[in-house]
């Protein structure tokens, strides 16, 4: 089977079910992308319905829900399901951030990114691991971030909700394993989308500084490191964090 049909059940055979959440646009859209171009069925889950972006996905199940919403994340696993066939893969992408140094950070702010980036994408593990316990096994990716493995100046919300997310991915590889599941985390350095669109050019500059390749990141980028993790190819690889950061941390 060629890479482009990895994501079918032999060649020509039934597409493999993919949710992604923050699938509207970004690194979500890009790995939404990637896995329909290896031959995968999409479902996509964002807060607000997502305009075009990008190139059309053909078929894919939009789905309008806040990550937050536990019980949202048990139905639309229900219902995707029902539509599409049984999920086989699950990227829990949807994330913001709310940056102040913590002495000025309000409770606000701490709650929002915690809730979202941390609760939400467990909410939506945990449904996806439940449907894929039923029928023997998946796959499961977080996107966390470099900030969850380092310290950076204004991100005490945003780096303690990704290294949540490492300590996640460690604890449901180990359980969910001995049914056939994968768990494993992308960590990106900075990567050109709206959410760091809002982040001043010298510390743009700063970060391309910081890279051994000397270039930002691209969500396509990212998207090909899920797109690895989440394929054949990556069969026995479980509970790890793979760097997507041109050697920014390296
Ligand atoms: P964007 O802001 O471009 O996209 C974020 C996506 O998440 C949007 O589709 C948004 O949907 C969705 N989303 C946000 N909050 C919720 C919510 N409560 N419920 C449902 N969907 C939600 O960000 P990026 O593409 O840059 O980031 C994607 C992920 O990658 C995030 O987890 C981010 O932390 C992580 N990351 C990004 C890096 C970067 O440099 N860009 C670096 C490292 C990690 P809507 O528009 O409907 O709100």
């Amino acid at each position: 089977m060629s890479a482009m049909d990895e994501l079918r059940e032999g060649p020509g055979g039934a597409r493999v079910v993919a949710l992604v959440t923050g699938g509207g646009r970004g690194i979500g859209r890009a790995i939404a992308g990637a896995l329909a171009a290896r031959g995968a069925a999409l479902a996509l889950v964002d807060r607000e319905p997502s305009g075009p972006q990008g190139p059309p996905l053909q078929d894919a199940l939009e789905l309008t829900h806040d990550v937050r919403d536990f019980r949202a994340a048990a139905s639309a696993v229900a219902r995707i399901e029902e539509t599409l066939g049984p999920l086989a893969i699950a990227v829990l992408n949807a994330g913001i951030s709310r940056d102040a140094a913590s002495w000025r950070m309000t409770e606000e702010e701490w709650r929002e990114v915690i809730d979202v980036n941390l609760t939400g994408a467990f909410a939506w593990a945990q449904a996806s691991a439940r449907a894929m316990r039923e029928h023997g096994g998946g796959s499961i990716v977080f996107v966390s971030s470099i900030n969850g493995l380092r310290g950076k100046f204004g991100l005490a919300n945003y780096s303690a909700s990704k290294a949540g997310l490492i300590g996640l991915t460690r604890t449901l590889a180990r359980e969910l394993g001995p049914r056939g599941i994968r768990v494993n985390a992308v960590a990106p350095g900075y990567i050109r989308t709206a959410l760091t669109a809002k982040v001043e050019a010298r510390f743009i500059d700063q970060a391309i500084a910081e890279t051994a390749l000397g270039r930002l990141g691209e969500p396509e980028d990212v998207a090909e490191a899920v797109a690895f993790l989440v394929s054949p190819r990556a069969r026995h690889i479980t509970g790890v964090v793979l760097r997507v950061d041109g050697g920014q941390t390296a």
